[in-house]
């Protein structure tokens, strides 16, 4: 069942059963507003908009990436379907408790793992939507994408992860703790068994640069507009742009956080950021971490991305390794911008990214 958090009881209100099936699928409560948070066992929807909701955990089900949810009058459009069909499932459940609509659209922002290793539970009727590149990458022609880099170096550790928590659950004497370990302990091995179901599933549909989508609502269509603005975190990412609601959902194209640049065209991604910032909106909907207002931290990630290209560079000239780079690179003066960045280094995934890039 679902529980919503925004401080009224609709079941104290006399509110129960049917009465408040139909208060939540027709978006309102009972002073007319709709929720701005509504909770199932495994996730929880953040009203962003009217019908627009960010999709996020709540840590039962290890999900790995945010989704979006679009509801309209007949239909729903999801954006990413996480990180395996374990999570995935949890995620059509979770829909189908707070909507009576069929999901029949879903849109992958791009092919890692962790944003559409779920694709391939949902139904044959949902339409997959994604770049050709996705496409490319998902179906196989670019060789399995099971034993690429990016995706073994943030699964390998899992069966060590388990093994760790069993480890520390054994050794666990306060009882409070030894619960959490346990929870914690369960939510990791199911993502390891579904790690191993995993069959990539590529879209059935593909943009290049731009489609647009009109969801039937009853006050006039939404324009739901998928753009590829670029290469950046990989060759095909998508945002998802709601032009009416001023909102973007940008996959980790742009993130809070410093994004993953294993996959990426550090280069091509400053000048698609810089197209990004063109586009008319108040909220950015991120891949992982929370919703961002505003452009400015769009600035920040440039100034990132085109100072590690700099610096990368200059010290693979003076015949470092990527691995010294990784280790030696001095990007503290973004640290204000960027929790993450305590003393010197870079992620090596980045680094060797941009070596393999200086090498072509
Ligand atoms: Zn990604």
């Amino acid at each position: 069942m679902y529980k919503k958090k925004n401080g009224f009881n609709l079941a104290a209100l006399g509110l129960a059963g049917s009465g408040l099936l139909m208060v939540m699928f027709g978006y309102v409560n009972a002073q007319g507003e709709a929720p701005e948070v509504i909770e199932t066992d495994s996730h929880r929807f953040t009203r962003m908009a009217e019908g627009v909701y960010q999709v996020t955990g709540t840590g039962t089900v290890y999900l790995m990436s945010n989704a979006l949810m679009i509801v309209g009058d007949e239909d729903v459009l999801l954006v990413d379907s996480h990180v395996t069909p374990n999570a995935a499932n949890a995620l059509l459940r979770s829909v189908a408790e707070v909507t009576d609509k069929p999901v029949r659209y879903l849109v992958n922002t791009h092919y890692h793992f962790d944003h559409a290793h779920g694709n391939q539970v949902f139904p044959d009727q949902v339409e997959i939507i994604g770049h050709s590149f996705t496409r490319t990458k998902l179906n196989g022609e670019m060789g399995n994408v099971l034993t690429e880099a990016t995706h073994l170096s943030f699964t390998e550790g899992v069966p060590a992860l388990v093994e760790s928590l069993k480890a520390q659950v054994a050794a666990a004497t306060d009882p409070a703790e030894r619960a959490k370990l346990q929870a914690d302990l369960e939510v990791q091995e199911a993502h390891m068994i579904s790690l191993r179901e995993i069959v990539p599933t590529p879209p059935n549909i593909t943009l290049e640069d731009k489609m647009t989508l009109y969801q039937t609502l009853s006050d006039g269509d939404r324009e739901i507009q998928l753009l590829h603005l670029g290469r950046a975190h990989t060759a095909g990412d998508v945002m998802v742009y709601l032009p009416q609601e001023r909102l973007i959902f940008t996959g980790d194209a742009m993130l809070p956080s410093l994004s993953y640049m294993g996959d990426s065209f550090p280069q091509d991604w400053v000048q698609t950021l810089e197209e990004l910032k063109k586009l008319e909106f108040d909220i950015m909907l991120p891949g992982h971490g929370a919703p961002v207002q505003g452009k400015e931290k769009i600035g920040h990630f440039q100034a990132y991305i085109g100072d590690l290209w700099q610096k990368t560079s200059a010290m693979k000239a003076q015949g470092l390794t990527a691995e010294q780079v990784a280790e030696q690179i001095d990007m503290t003066n973004h640290a204000p911008n960027y929790g993450q960045i305590r003393g010197p280094g870079a992620d090596v995934r980045a680094i060797r990214r941009i070596y393999a890039l200086l090498d072509e």
